[in-house]
């Protein structure tokens, strides 16, 4: 069932604002998700109703905040299908979970003369955790390329994984900026022929359409709650005897069994690698963000946005200005760049947004890529369940201006 955008957008306060008088446009959901009122009021609820610290109390209101806070993570394990909730780490971001697999499994398991291996369009979370452990280590950091089409090339992950030193491939499961979807599921399975563990960066894909991290043959991924109408918070996924094996990232309270004066013993999973005091609302918000993305449909929600970014696609090519950077729309998801040679991608969304069109403009945390294009920075869209053709039409509006302002 195609889904019912008008009725979808009401669930959303901002989208009673205006910008600069206009109505809002926000094609920016690949840096954040705006938030329906469900999420919203499950966060306040907590704090007005049944907020406390989880875990320790034996009142009445802790034992009301651990529970909502547990119930959570039973949604997110099955939203993306894990097999025991104890493999759900709540943690900051996507960023924070990827910097906990590098420095927890990355520095007890990589040695000199190791390979990692990553690909070109990483965003620089997955990327510079694992620049920075090759350097810890002096092992050897490799990447993927990218073909001018934005595809990742295959043809040079078997050298790769040939002389057994790559012990980890990092990929990302969409692209931030181009789009391109890598065969992860391909990576997956000849990384794990040749001994090597697979490190999935879900940021752009758990969101938008269904993830399944069995099915997919990852060992780790990584993904932001903000991205999908939840609040701040991320989630690492892991597989329970790898993350048995691990050692904490950050230390302190909750996290411990027992502490001695000189040593002390980790608390079961997942509470090993959740230090301190959690965000506790906001993992609450997520799991009301995982069920409001589940009434609508992970296929809906898909399909949607494939006929969102196809149209997009399309209706970008009248433009002959603009240069679209990435594959085509049925090897993508719904996220497209794209540089103009007469106009800085600043300036692109500095006029897109005094007709209230919220654009992203930059490197976008993946500089690295941008290097391979050859270009600085680019202007982004990006797409959701709250997009319609009427936001498309209203960018092409909004870049013919910015044409006849800044030249042809
Ligand atoms: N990976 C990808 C592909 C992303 O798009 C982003 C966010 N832009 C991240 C990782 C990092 O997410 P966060 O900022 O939530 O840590």
């Amino acid at each position: 069932m195609p889904l019912d955008v008008p009725a979808i957008r009401d669930q959303f306060p901002i989208f009673r604002r205006r910008i600069n008088g206009k109505r809002l446009v926000f094609l920016d959901t690949a840096a954040s998700a705006q938030k329906p009122q469900p999420v919203i009021d499950a966060v306040v609820r907590v704090w007005s109703e049944g907020y406390a610290n989880v875990h320790r109390g034996l009142y009445t209101l802790a034992e009301e905040a651990t529970e909502a806070y547990e119930a959570a993570r039973v949604k997110i394990a099955r939203f993306i299908n894990a097999q025991d909730t104890g493999e759900i780490i709540n943690v900051r971001n996507a960023t924070e979970a990827i910097n906990l697999v590098a420095y927890s499994w990355g520095d007890a398991n990589i040695q000199a003369g190791d390979r990692i291996v990553i690909t070109e369009l990483e965003h620089h979370a997955n990327l510079v955790p694992w620049q920075q452990l090759a350097k810890r280590k002096g092992a050897e950091l490799a990447y993927l390329p990218v073909t001018d089409e934005g595809l990742l090339d295959m043809t040079a992950l078997p050298p790769l994984l040939a002389d057994g030193r790559t012990k980890v491939v990092a990929c990302s499961v969409m692209s931030n900026v181009l789009g391109s979807l890598p065969p992860v599921t391909q990576v997956a399975s000849m990384a794990h022929a040749a001994g090597a563990l697979v490190v999935m960066d879900g940021a752009q894909a758990v969101p938008h359409r269904p993830v399944d991290v069995q099915t997919l043959g990852a060992d780790f991924m990584a993904f932001s709650g903000h991205k999908m109408c939840g609040p701040g918070v991320g989630i690492l996924w892991g597989r329970r005897d790898l993350l048995e094996q691990m050692s904490p990232f950050l230390m302190g309270g909750d996290m411990i069994l027992t502490v001695k004066r000189q040593d002390s013993k980790w608390n079961e999973l997942p509470y090993k690698f959740e230090a301190g005091t959690p965000p506790i609302a906001e993992v609450v918000g997520l799991g009301a963000a995982a069920d409001f993305l589940s009434e609508i449909g992970m296929v809906e929600i898909h399909a949607h946005e494939q006929r969102i970014v196809s149209y997009a696609m399309a209706r970008l090519k009248e433009i002959p200005q603009l240069d679209v950077i990435g594959p085509g729309p049925t090897e993508r998801g719904a996220v497209v760049s794209f540089s103009m040679a007469a106009a800085h991608p600043h300036d692109i969304a500095a006029i897109l947004d005094e007709d209230g069109i919220c654009v992203r403009a930059g490197h976008h945390c993946a500089q690295p890529l941008h290097d391979r294009f050859c270009i600085p920075a680019s202007a982004r869209a990006s797409f959701y369940i709250y997009n319609d053709e009427a936001d498309v039409d209203a960018l092409i509006v909004g870049l013919q201006r910015v044409i006849r302002l800044l030249g042809r």
